[in-house]
């Protein structure tokens, strides 16, 4: 089923003349909505796939503009001189300019921005179906709206249209990635017409270090890279994030695009637009807020990764459910072995759905000021175990695995999470071969680490518990009784 199309803008010609045109072409049905009927018709109608011309108005609210970016792929339209020249033709009035003036990028929130114009009506429809059918999640920064594209093989079609002819880009990959798929990527790129400026870097978390970024800036600048030549990083997470690091520091800033290759790169932290290295032994200290201007999940690409590292992504994967997405939790339930088979089209499923929570969440927060703080469930005891286990002992998503676990019961002892919550999470954990208990001593440790945690305010800690399967909340603990509790870890 192909979800709602929304079409928006502020004041201008073309808007219902595009949305019918669509309607046309499509046989789905026509609604204009404003905001009282937006929520109603994408409750009652969504199963007819319509088209929903909505009110210029209606895109004013944050909070509508994140929940019909989640549930309906949207298409923002302006005239030919643009949405500021909109504005200066429609609003002559000093303090409608000001509100214009203000919501122009919000207007840039959209899956698809169009230039209208009567003389290309029927080619302008059709490129707004071509989007639609092709669904992509978006994620809202205003001018820095980003699509990420999920779906399988799509490599080559993604890098042609989001490249166009750019001439020169700097590939970053890494040893293992780039002996896999290394020739696929570089013919992909090449078939563009674009000259790739390569850098290859040794696998692994070791390497994603400040001394990586100095080898990536010495080949740009040989490479001639400058500010108008996009960066590609393609790989897992060490890539994307000093890929995208790399990116925000380069020339004062490259647009980027994430090609994840792991199922936490694509789950986690491709989407979002934290980027960083580690500064020795203190996990990404050093790093920025750069979004990606485009992220592509090929899914083909999970088959080859290790069974550890693909298992332990599914810890943040079990995270994301109980975070926002109940029904992504009782498909891992049901269908276990079939996503430990790595089923494509289920595998496609569930990178969606973890998509579509963080890019709501990220959307409302960008900067990690409050509510993002709710996707660090499991990550407090889990960075902790981490660190104590010196950074090899578990992966990240095993050390989240044993962070989810304290959550839980932790939640429990409290009062907040019911014993049934937590023996429904546990036992999917155990069922996707992760790990769910801890030796006394190694608690004990943990426990003192947890003072170095990033989100410790003095002598209180934020910690996220569990309230159900899809729903979480942030209370404020005191240091010193959540190391007294971690003992009840083991029990
Ligand atoms: P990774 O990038 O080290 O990849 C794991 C291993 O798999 C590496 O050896 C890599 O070479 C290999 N690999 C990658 N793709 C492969 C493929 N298709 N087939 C076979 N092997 C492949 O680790 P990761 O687990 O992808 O990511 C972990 C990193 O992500 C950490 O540095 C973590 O801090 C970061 N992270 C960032 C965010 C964020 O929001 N920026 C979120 C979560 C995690």
């Amino acid at each position: 089923m192909m979800r709602p199309l929304l079409v928006v803008g502020p004041p201008c010609p073309g808007k219902s003349e595009l949305a019918r045109s669509v309607a046309e072409l499509t046989g789905r049905p026509l609604i204009d909505a404003d905001t009282e009927s937006l929520e109603s018709h994408l409750k009652t109608r969504a199963a007819q796939s319509p088209i929903i011309n909505v009110k210029s108005e209606v895109w004013l609210n944050r909070t509508t503009r994140v929940m019909a970016l989640d549930r309906c792929v949207v298409v923002s339209v302006h005239d030919s001189v643009g949405h500021d020249g909109t504005r200066q033709a429609f609003h002559a009035d000093s303090r409608e300019d000001r509100l214009w003036d203000a919501a122009l990028p919000a207007f840039r929130e959209a899956h698809h921005v169009v230039q209208f114009d009567p003389q290309k009506l029927p080619s302008l429809a059709e490129e707004v179906t071509a989007i639609w059918r092709r669904d992509p999640m978006a994620v809202a920064a205003g001018d820095r709206t980003y699509l990420v594209d999920i779906g399988r093989g799509i490599v080559e079609e993604r890098f042609a249209s989001l490249l166009g002819r750019s001439a020169t880009i700097l590939l970053i990959t890494d040893s293992n990635v780039e002996c896999l798929h290394g020739e696929r990527i570089e013919a992909a790129l090449r078939a563009t017409g674009s000259r790739p400026v390569k850098v290859v870097f040794a696998a692994g978390e070791k390497q994603k270090q400040l001394a990586t970024l100095g080898q990536i800036f010495d080949q740009a600048q040989r490479g001639g890279i400058d500010r108008t030549s996009p960066l590609i990083a393609v790989g897992g997470g060490v890539v994307t994030d000093i890929g995208g690091f790399a990116a925000a520091t380069w020339m004062r800033g490259l647009r980027w695009i994430g090609v994840p290759t792991t199922l936490l790169g694509m789950v986690d932290a491709s989407v979002g637009g934290k980027t960083a290295v580690d500064f020795g032994d203190a996990k990404n200290a050093v790093g920025a807020f750069w979004q990606p201007s485009a992220v592509v999940c090929d899914i083909d690409w999970l088959q080859t990764e290790s069974k550890r590292n693909f298992v332990s992504a599914l810890a943040e994967v079990v995270k994301t459910a109980i975070v926002g997405d109940a029904e992504l939790f009782e498909t891992l339930e049901q269908e276990r072995e079939l996503i430990l088979q790595r089923d494509p089209d289920l595998l496609a499923d569930v990178v969606r759905r973890c998509v579509r929570v963080k890019a709501r969440i990220v959307a409302l927060d960008e900067r990690e000021s409050g509510l993002r703080a709710v996707l660090n469930l499991g990550h407090t005891v889990g960075h902790a175990l981490e660190a104590q286990g010196g950074y090899g002992r578990w992966t990240h998503g095993e050390a989240v695995s044993l962070g989810l676990l304290a959550a839980l019961r932790l939640g429990q002892r409290l009062g907040f999470t019911a014993l049934e919550v937590v023996s429904r999470a546990v036992g999917l954990l155990k069922t996707l071969g992760l790990p769910v208990w801890l030796a006394d001593t190694d608690l004990k440790e943990a426990a003192e680490l947890i003072s170095y945690d990033k989100k410790r305010a003095g002598s209180m800690l934020r910690f996220v518990f569990v309230k159900g399967i899809g729903e979480v909340n942030c209370q404020s603990l005191l240091l010193e009784d959540l190391r007294d509790l971690m003992p009840i870890l083991s029990d």
